[in-house]
């Protein structure tokens, strides 16, 4: 019988460590008490949230399976930290640490990039040219930034001369982010935030960034010489339509003006002017400060797999897996975790943590000879700062539900301390306890 994976029990949303750690460590305990013997070989392609985790996951489950996980980047970034970075509230060193220092022994770290993958065979191929057969893939590439698509911007403009801020670039770009944005509010002007037009990870991280930016500025006593634009992709502030209410609500108490369907498509960074699409053609307008958060794809080798789905999101490239089981549509032996699978919602960190048990279980089922149960309902989570100390911790489901960790205790449409200090405390700990395949 599929089983909904239940959110308010053992897990209780993302934040279920902190609330319930003895549970899951007790969990932990009993899936290693149900360990299989295989020789399968498996094959993790990305160690970043979700990578890292799913190798400490099965390698806590599986005995005598080969597992090889690809990833070329030395550094885990702690993306969640951006936005506290790009707020002047972190250094850029908050959110690095090793890659290797997450990764399970027994499992062979490949320090390359896979180049090439090749369902049909079965066969990856890194960059360097060495061919990694497997007998189950986990693609967990996350996704790539596609800052070429903004005409007339590149990376190395972002920082305080610029007035330009480009925090989902790494943490070294967020902490120059910062600096562009403690200077415009210093000394005030136009303030341009927005979002694009494909799917994102944390839809929530432009907004949060604009209240962030207007609280500094208010903090500062710079209000007034400020002004504030957010601009959307689409005729909603949020997909989901009690949050979008909610935005909208603080927004219109906050004096932030807000754009429908205009998409940043080219900035010219002399002139302070940044081009948006919209229904009724181009419009440019000028700015002192700007958040460029650019279009994203599926990785180019993911997108030239033969993975992606053919008739959805074609100019993105998500993989195209069941919603609830993560397992290809295509190739059975194939599982999709983190910001990579093609699902309507779940491109958070916090999503990821509901995929692992998910993916853990259908594989490991398999292997032991039986079907896999668990099913993922579109869990997505995101504390949306609304000021430095407030936060409203939204949670949803696919069909739009507000899925709270805490029911009658954090109220997901209210400003509270105590959901700040989930996303600046409780969330990095979560994370770091989700890496070690422990929540
Ligand atoms: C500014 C910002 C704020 C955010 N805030 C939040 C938040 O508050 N809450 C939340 O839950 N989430 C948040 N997120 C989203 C969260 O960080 C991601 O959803 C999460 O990291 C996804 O995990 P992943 O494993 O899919 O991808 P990642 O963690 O990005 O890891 C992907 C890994 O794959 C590797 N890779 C890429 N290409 C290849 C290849 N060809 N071969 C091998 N490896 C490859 C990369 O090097 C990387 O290590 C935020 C993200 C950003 C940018």
């Amino acid at each position: 019988m599929p089983e909904q994976l239940d959110f308010n029990a053992t897990r209780r949303g993302f934040f279920g460590l902190a609330a319930g750690g003895a549970a899951l460590a007790a969990g932990t305990t009993a899936a290693q008490a149900r360990r299989v013997r295989t020789s399968a070989r498996i094959v993790i392609l990305g160690a970043g949230a979700g990578g890292a985790a799913i190798a400490n996951r099965l390698a806590g489950r599986l005995d005598g399976a080969q597992i090889t996980i690809v990833d070329g980047r030395q550094q885990h970034w702690y993306q969640p930290g951006f936005t506290l970075i790009a707020a002047g509230l972190r250094p850029a060193s908050y959110a690095i640490s090793g890659t290797g220092d997450w990764l399970p022994r027994g499992v062979d770290w490949v320090q390359e990039y896979a180049a090439e993958i090749d369902p049909e065979a079965n066969v990856v191929t890194t960059a360097g040219g060495r061919r990694l057969p497997y007998d189950y893939l986990i693609v967990a590439t996350g996704l790539a930034l596609d800052w070429d698509a903004i005409e007339g911007f590149s990376l190395d403009m972002a920082g305080p001369d610029t007035g330009i801020s480009a925090h989902y670039a790494g943490p070294e770009y967020a902490e120059a982010s910062w600096r562009a944005l403690d200077r415009f509010t210093d000394q005030g002007g136009g303030g341009m935030f927005g979002r694009p037009a494909t799917e994102m990870k944390c839809a929530g991280a432009p907004v949060k960034i604009c209240f962030l930016a207007e609280d500094i500025a208010s903090t500062k006593g710079n209000r007034g010489r400020c002004e504030f634009v957010y601009n959307a992709q689409a005729q909603n502030l949020f997909g989901v339509p009690v949050i979008h209410h909610r935005v909208r609500q603080i927004m219109d108490e906050r004096d932030i003006t807000y754009r429908y369907q205009h998409v940043l498509t080219g900035i010219d960074a002399g002139a302070k002017t940044a081009t948006y699409r919209t229904p009724d053609g181009e419009v440019t307008d000028r700015w002192d400060f700007i958040n460029v958060v650019p279009p994203q794809r599926a990785p180019q080798v993911v997108r030239d797999s033969g993975l992606a789905w053919a008739d959805r999101w074609t100019d993105q490239g998500w993989i195209e897996v069941d919603m609830q089981t993560l397992r290809h549509a295509r190739y059975s032996n194939v599982f999709g975790i983190g910001d990579i699978n093609g699902v309507p919602k779940g491109k958070t960190a916090a999503s990821v943590k509901f995929h692992l048990p998910v993916v853990e279980d259908h594989l490991v089922s398999e292997i032991a000879g039986r079907e896999g149960t668990l099913l993922y309902n579109g869990y997505t989570s995101c504390p949306l700062i609304t000021r430095i100390g407030r936060a409203m911790l939204v949670e949803f489901d696919y069909n739009d539900n507000l899925t709270p960790s805490f029911p009658g205790l954090v109220a997901p449409l209210e400003e509270l301390w105590i959901s700040w200090l989930m996303k600046e405390v409780a969330l990095k700990a979560t994370y770091n306890a989700m890496l070690r395949g422990r929540a």
